[in-house]
């Protein structure tokens, strides 16, 4: 049974750590699949995933690119362990000042995880594509558009706020003669 609401699709990407081996295969056809005109060029540089080495933990992390900031964070911290530094922002996706991370080399322009959008759509993300080691798994997901449900909410509040002062078969009059005369 459906319960009216209007769905969306939410697309993710899960990363199994344990399975990346740090080849950036994937940075690879990000790069090339966005390269203009397409595949004409690999440039890891132009990927919006990069691939990150946790020296602590020992893996490889594959971070995608996030939304532009046009401001740095404030206090930041930077942590010392085992004598070696690690800063904060290391495995951040976002696109900043501080950092030429995720910035489009030539224009400085700011590069964002797109999915892959593309028209016809692709069967999946091409970093999932590539990926030899089943590392990066794409998911999609249906969910409850909460916008839909808000707009649903305020016109039942409406509704009910007209029917307590005019009566509910007058409000229902109403809206059949509004109904009648868009058809007419
Ligand atoms: S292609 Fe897969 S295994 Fe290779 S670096 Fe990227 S996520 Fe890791
Ligand atoms: S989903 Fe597409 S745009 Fe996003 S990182 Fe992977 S290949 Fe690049």
């Amino acid at each position: 049974m459906t319960d009216g609401l209007k769905k969306k699709i939410v697309k993710e990407i899960k990363v199994d750590l344990d399975k990346c081996i740090g080849c950036r295969a994937c940075e690879v056809a990000c790069s090339a699949f966005h390269a203009r005109p397409k595949y004409s060029s690999t440039n890891p540089a132009r990927s919006r995933i990069r691939v990150v080495i946790d020296d602590l933990n020992d893996v490889y992390v594959p971070i995608r690119a996030g939304d532009y900031t046009p401001a740095e964070c404030t206090g930041r911290h930077t942590y010392a362990i085992n004598g070696k530094e690690y800063r904060e922002c290391s495995f951040c996706g976002v696109s900043c000042p501080a950092r030429d991370l995720f910035k489009e080399p030539d224009s400085g322009l700011p590069l964002k995880c797109d999915m892959c959008e593309d028209d016809p759509p692709i069967p999946e993300p091409m970093c999932v594509q590539v990926c030899p080691h089943d590392a990066l798994v794409y998911i999609e997901r249906e969910e409850d558009d909460g916008e839909e449900e808000v707009h649903r909410e305020e016109m039942e509040i409406g509704l009910e706020a007209l029917a307590k002062k005019h009566g509910l078969q007058k409000v229902m009059d109403a809206v059949a003669r509004m109904s009648v005369s868009k058809k007419g």
